[in-house]
């Protein structure tokens, strides 16, 4: 019989992985809980009222007439020395070759005052789907002449350029709807994706609207208080009428609950086959894989996943693996017709990912109208792209 390979969560990295694994003519599995896939991309834009929830569901029809099948459970063990997984009915799945892409686990320990509970009147809205929806009607809610707070953690977490493009389209949001309204962004760290470019924009568009705190001014959260709606930081509290809590994060929980995560809450891999460094036969892609200089991303999720399908079909022929080359580009909307992106190309280097010197690029810093709005425009072309991959 053909190799039989299970990929674990149907998110951006698990769903291309399980259609290039396919497209290899291996036997596969995708064990995924929901029935619809809800995608994070363009949700800050969901937001700010600008896109409806609709337009960011996708489900597994498309996958399932490739041939994969699709199992909504969700994996409650692994064993990797019998190379089994246990599925939360309490069948098990046996395999040549594991794919993990369970995403993130957000990190409810982290700041004080702040667990589930607490996301259901400050929302992290940093898985999409309810805590999206949440976040927009409270600032729909919101009275004009209000304080929105958000709270930005320190590196690595998922999308390091998304809670500048949320910030900016909130400020989009109070200038057009609600322009006596004030936004508050406090910064765990000093530096972030793409600064200068959103710098500069917010200084043309959003000036006396948006202010920024860094690490150094003070900015770090160290917890909540939710009956007050207010961030906790070393030097105070900051009160809003709306607060988005973006907490720590750290790999899905199957990946710790495996071994697959070593200390730092985030999983190991060689960076030329994704190939785990605690489990031989489990791979792991996506934001919960440490990718190196590679950012967190769908792109970058979708690109690993291409890339270990490959060396998954070479492995199981006993072939070698030849050292891959990855790519990722992230758009980022400063307004709705005003994108910026970053584009980086990425190879194997002292056993991690690391950046090919010279081989990316950043949006240029002055740059007339017209490039932004096409900026804006092939975001949303890659959009489509990406998830036709992933889904169609
Ligand atoms: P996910 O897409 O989260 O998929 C994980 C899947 O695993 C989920 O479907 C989950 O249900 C499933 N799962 C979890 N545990 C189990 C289990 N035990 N058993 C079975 N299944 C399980 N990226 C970009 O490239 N461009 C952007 O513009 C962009 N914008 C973003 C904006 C925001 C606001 C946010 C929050 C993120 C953004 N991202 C963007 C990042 C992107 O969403 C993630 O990097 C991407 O989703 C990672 O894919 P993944 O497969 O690792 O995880």
């Amino acid at each position: 019989a053909a190799p039989a390979v299970v990929v674990i969560g149907g998110g951006f990295g698990g769903a291309s992985c399980a259609q290039a694994l396919r497209r290899h003519g291996l036997v596969v599995t995708l064990v995924e809980p929901n029935a619809t896939y809800t995608a994070c991309p363009f949700s800050n834009a969901v937001i700010a009222g600008l896109r409806s929830m609709e337009q960011q569901r996708f489900g597994y029809d498309g996958a399932r007439a490739q041939g994969i099948t699709v199992v909504h459970q969700a994996a409650t063990g692994i064993d990797a020395a019998a190379r089994q997984v246990t599925l939360g009915d309490g069948s098990r799945l046996a395999y040549d070759r594991l794919v993990l892409s369970p995403g993130i686990a957000l990190r409810f320990d982290a700041l004080e005052g702040y667990d589930e509970a607490a996301a259901a009147t400050l929302p992290h809205a940093w898985q999409a789907g309810p805590q999206t929806e949440l976040l927009h009607r409270q600032l729909e809610a919101m009275e004009d002449g209000g304080t929105v707070v958000m709270a930005v953690p320190a590196n690595p977490y998922r999308c390091p350029p998304g809670p500048y493009e949320r910030a900016s389209l909130i400020a989009w949001y109070l200038k057009t709807k609600k322009p006596r309204s004030k936004l508050l962004v406090l910064d765990a760290k000093d530096s972030f994706s793409k600064q200068r470019l959103f710098e500069a924009g917010w200084a043309a568009l959003y000036p006396g609207l948006l202010e920024y705190v860094p690490l150094s001014g003070g900015g770090r959260a160290t917890g909540v208080d939710v009956a007050g709606r207010a961030v906790v930081t070393e030097f105070g509290s900051q009160a809003g009428a709306v607060v988005n809590v973006i907490p720590p994060q750290r790999a899905g929980a199957i990946a710790q609950m495996a071994g697959a995560a070593d200390r730092s809450g985030w999983c190991p891999t060689d960076p030329t086959s994704f190939e785990s460094r605690l489990l031989p036969g489990v791979h792991v892609i996506g934001d919960a894989c440490i990718a190196g200089a590679m950012p967190k991303s769908a792109f970058s999720a979708n690109a690993q996943a291409r890339v270990c399908a490959d060396a998954i079909a070479l492995l199981l022929r006993g072939a070698p693996v030849p050292e891959p080359r990855l790519l990722n580009t992230c758009y980022s909307l400063v307004a709705p017709d005003y994108g910026i992106s970053v584009a980086g190309v990425y190879r194997p280097a002292g056993g991690v990912l690391a950046d090919i010197p010279g081989a990316g690029g950043i949006s240029p810093l002055e740059a007339p109208p017209a490039t932004r709005a096409a900026e804006a425009a092939y975001a949303e072309d890659w959009f489509e792209t990406i998830t036709a991959d992933a889904f169609g």
